[in-house]
């Protein structure tokens, strides 16, 4: 597939590229997809953090079409990960429900970076949805002893069989999606308060993360660094 000007743009930001195979596929419930990859050479060259993400190259009829993915439970010493889909009618979700064994895909590493803040939290507030569920995994892989307060939005019954990775101290609030994310944004904000030591992470449909972050910043005062946000989806 011919690149185009994004990928010029992210070559010259250094971004790194790897082509992935898909070694594995598995379907979670009727709307997610787990494909097992190796990530030919990502993982060594780039190491891993929580919430990493890669910008993977889909086919949309001959155009490349960029889309970001997690990485999950990524193994450097194998070189391999998973990455999971949720299923919607868009391109990169296309590709996901039909990947076979031995396919690939080409992926550019370039923009992901996050570090849990130290000192650590005294608490975590994580507000996201199917899509970003592998990143909240893991941060709450990444933060086990940390307490956190979880609420996912959810657009099908099915999702809420994706098992979060909560332990003792996490209380996980799946939230449907209504009124266009509004009812996820009442919720969050409604139980929101401005904690001290806390952390805020919020990721989600783009508007909804919007909403939550302004309620944040604005109204509850936390201050820029307390908080880590990134619309994962626009909905259209
Ligand atoms: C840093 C980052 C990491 C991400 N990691 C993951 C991940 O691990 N797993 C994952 O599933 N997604 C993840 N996403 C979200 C994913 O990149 C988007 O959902 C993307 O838009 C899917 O591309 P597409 O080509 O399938 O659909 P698009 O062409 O972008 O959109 C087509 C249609 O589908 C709708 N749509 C797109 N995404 C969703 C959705 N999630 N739910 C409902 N409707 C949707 C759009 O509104 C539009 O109507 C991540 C996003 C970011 C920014």
């Amino acid at each position: 597939m011919k690149r185009n000007w994004e990928a010029l743009v992210l070559k010259a930001m250094g971004g790194r590229d790897f082509r992935l195979t898909v070694l594995g596929t598995e379907s979670v419930g009727t709307h997610y997809r787990r494909l097992h990859v190796d990530g030919g050479g990502l993982l060594q060259a780039c190491g891993v953090h929580p919430t990493m993400w890669i910008r993977m190259w889909f086919d949309n009829d001959g155009r490349p079409h960029q889309r970001a993915y997690t990485l999950v439970d990524p193994d450097p010493a194998t070189g391999r990960f998973h990455l999971e889909f949720a299923l919607h009618d868009g391109c990169a979700a296309r590709w996901a429900s039909t990947a076979r064994v031995g396919d690939t895909i080409d992926a550019t590493v370039q923009g992901s970076s996050f570090t849990l803040p130290d000192p650590a939290p005294r608490h975590l507030y994580l507000v996201g949805d199917a899509a970003s569920l592998p990143a909240v995994n893991s941060l709450l892989d990444a933060a086990a002893d940390i307490p956190a307060t979880v609420w996912l939005e959810y657009a099908h019954e099915g999702e809420q069989a994706l098992t979060p990775r909560a332990r003792t101290d996490h209380e996980v609030t799946w939230v449907p999606r209504r009124d266009d994310g509004r009812h996820l944004v009442d919720t969050v904000c409604a139980a929101l308060s401005a904690r001290d030591g806390a952390h805020y992470w919020v990721a989600g449909e783009a508007g909804s993360t919007r909403a939550v972050t302004r309620h944040l910043r604005r109204t509850l005062g936390v201050g820029r660094d307390r908080v880590t946000s990134l619309g994962y989806w626009s909905a259209r």
